[in-house]
């Protein structure tokens, strides 16, 4: 795919390419991000780019391209963690082989995935080559927590921070990557990724979650439905949910859409927009009632966050709902 496909990060892409165009890119990129942020991706094509046989590169369709995109190119390599580091052994490997020039591309690509894991010896050795590159290599360090990389490592390196992005570009990417999900539902995905398609993709890909979405989507119309005392009742199954967190803040989201909803039902943009009986049913709840209920969900997501007896705080919650709505 070419660099066009990938989605944001257009302040790195537009580096990379500049690199790629006047063949001044640095021998040790950076790329810094969390979990879900494309930065195995974007390494990758970056790969592509670097020994691609055509004239905008990467491609995706010459032999060079295939061969790293199937992993199978002798001078591209995924360097991960072995437990849970990258052990000296596997840096002295890397030197050994850095060594030698490449096979058959221009470059040798040695993709480091959670650089930060690696061992006090193994970043010492991969700074030895860091410090002196011979000119054909390209060393692609993958980082989620930079910080906890040597200094001197980072020093050699160019860091390239991946951005959030927009939650609109996320969720089109996903009505057209998987071709099965409805408007709301790719906007709900997006707006749980945090901003990172990797992670919208896995909750897409997480069957659970369309589960716990339809029940986020029941569930202040189940409160109103509990009669007294069975409040309880109801914040116990609540805890036992695999992700309680995750379930308040997919409320959160049908609450935004009920206040949205009520003030003009055409609302576009809506999480839950296949949800629309359920947003008609509940629209009469007042505006205070419902600011009031966010505030209630809000709170009760906040103390989630540390460890804490959570059927105590659901109960919590629950009866304050009930109070409101
Ligand atoms: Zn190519």
């Amino acid at each position: 795919m070419p660099f066009s496909d990938f989605i944001g990060q257009e302040h790195i892409i537009g580096f990379l390419q500049k690199g790629l165009a006047s063949g001044k890119m640095s021998h040790g990129l950076l790329f810094s991000g969390p979990r879900g942020s494309g930065k195995g991706t974007l390494a990758l094509l970056l790969a592509q780019a670097v020994n691609c046989l055509a004239p905008e590169p990467p491609c995706g369709t010459c032999l060079s391209c295939r061969k790293t995109a199937g992993m199978n190119h002798p001078d591209v390599r995924i360097i991960a963690r072995e437990g849970a580091h990258i052990k000296m052994e596997q840096a002295r490997v890397l030197r050994l082989e850095a060594s030698r020039p490449p096979y058959e591309g221009w470059k040798k690509v040695y993709i480091l995935d959670g650089a930060e894991d690696m061992t006090a010896p193994a970043a010492n050795s991969l700074l030895k080559i860091l410090e002196d590159p011979p000119p054909y290599i390209l060393f692609i360090l993958l980082a989620s927590r930079p910080r906890l990389l040597l200094p001197t490592i980072l020093s050699r390196c160019q860091v390239l921070p991946f951005r959030p992005v927009p939650e609109e570009t996320i969720a089109s990417y996903l009505l057209e990557r998987t071709g099965d999900l409805l408007p709301g539902e790719a906007r709900t995905y997006a707006s749980l990724s945090q901003g990172y398609p990797g992670k919208a993709l896995q909750l897409y890909g997480d069957r659970d979650f369309a589960a716990l979405r339809e029940k986020a989507a029941a569930f202040l119309q189940e409160t109103a439905d509990t009669g007294a005392g069975e409040g309880f009742y109801l914040a116990e199954t609540l805890a036992e949910l695999k992700d309680p967190g995750l379930f308040l803040d997919l409320t959160l989201l049908y609450l935004r859409d009920l206040l949205l909803y009520k003030r003009s039902p055409e609302a576009g943009r809506l999480y839950y927009a296949d949800f629309e009986t359920s947003l008609k049913k509940l629209a009469p709840i007042p505006e205070r009632a419902l600011l009031q209920a966010v505030k209630t969900v809000l709170a009760a997501r906040k103390e989630m966050a540390v460890p804490v007896n959570q059927k105590l705080v659901l109960g919590v919650m629950l009866l304050e709902l009930k109070e409101v709505i």
